[in-house]
């Protein structure tokens, strides 16, 4: 083989290793940080130089008495190039346990500051998610609250990958406040190899599925957890030949066309609901890698 050859087989190679992932971030903006005229969060994404979307619940901003402050940190986040501004309601409710007219208002009400912002900074508010994936208990739920969105021209944002970040910060946070580091360092190696794991598995099954890698849209939160181990995750990524891209970049996937088969309220990947068959779809996510002790840490912690 000559060195030609090998420098273009190289280089196929390479580009078909290619992987693609968004990075977005839910519960934005974290009111209860002490530093939110200089967060630390932003500080590290300003750092890290890679698209992110945000997912806001304007309840927040009243969540602690400092109102103006609280909107002066959500206009710090939404005035950065980076960010892709999402609505994620404005309580975060279960639409599931929520009425029809009631989760409107939701919807309705957790924009006003978020569309004012993003105006003043040129930006579209196009993208919906749903808090903890809950799309409805029924197929009449699901339909009607996709249809209003539909009507208010939203993108109902999906994902492909999570690990529970929220349940390793809840842990993470309680042995920081008690001054266990090591604790709370045992539980953000765990969260860092864990989210790791989570992708290599949907690489398989989306292999298996599909014959290629899918363009994956990890689902994470504005947390202390993130703030202090994000960067691990996306480094690591960034070794594993991810390239980042945004919401709007990953979701041009057409594999981002399926039908949703899924009818349930149950939050879980897109790579599921994508399924048909229910006990395919159940016999793929019992092989997800389990964090059962982690589950059992946190459940002992509350
Ligand atoms: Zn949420």
């Amino acid at each position: 083989m000559n060195k030609y050859l090998i420098f273009f087989c190289f280089t196929a190679l390479s580009l078909s290793a290619q992987k693609k992932v968004a990075i977005t971030i839910d519960d934005v903006p974290n009111v209860w940080i002490k530093e939110k005229s200089d967060s630390k969060f932003l500080k590290l994404l300003d750092s890290l130089n890679i698209p992110v979307a945000i997912f806001i619940n304007e309840g927040h901003l009243n969540k602690t008495e400092t109102f103006a402050e609280n909107l002066t940190l959500l206009e710090n986040w939404i005035r950065k190039p980076y960010v892709t501004t999402g609505n994620h309601t404005f309580n975060h409710l279960h639409y599931s346990e929520s009425t029809l007219e009631n989760y409107k208002e939701e919807v309705i009400k957790g924009e006003e500051q978020t569309r004012r912002l993003s105006g003043k900074y040129r930006k579209k508010l196009e993208y919906f998610r749903f808090p903890f994936n809950d799309l409805g208990a029924n197929s009449l739920q699901h339909a009607q609250i996709l249809a209003f969105l539909r009507s208010k021209k939203y993108i109902n944002t999906p994902f492909s990958v999570e690990s529970s970040d929220w349940m390793f910060n809840g842990l993470y946070e309680h042995y920081l406040k008690k001054g266990d580091v090591v604790s709370a360092r045992r539980i953000a190696d765990k969260y860092v190899s864990h989210t790791l794991e989570q992708f290599s598995f949907f690489e398989k099954i989306s292999e298996e599925l599909y014959g290629r890698q899918i363009s994956h849209i990890y689902l994470c939160h504005d947390n202390r957890l993130n703030t202090d181990y994000l960067s691990q995750i996306t480094n690591a990524l960034q070794n594993r030949n991810y390239t980042f891209v945004s919401l709007k970049e990953s979701l041009k996937d057409k594999i981002y066309d399926s039908k949703d088969h899924f009818k349930g309220k149950w939050g879980f990947s897109w790579v599921y609901r994508w399924i048909k068959e229910p006990a395919e779809r159940s016999r793929l996510m019992k092989r997800e890698p389990s964090i059962a002790e982690i589950e059992k840490e946190f459940e002992g912690m509350r």
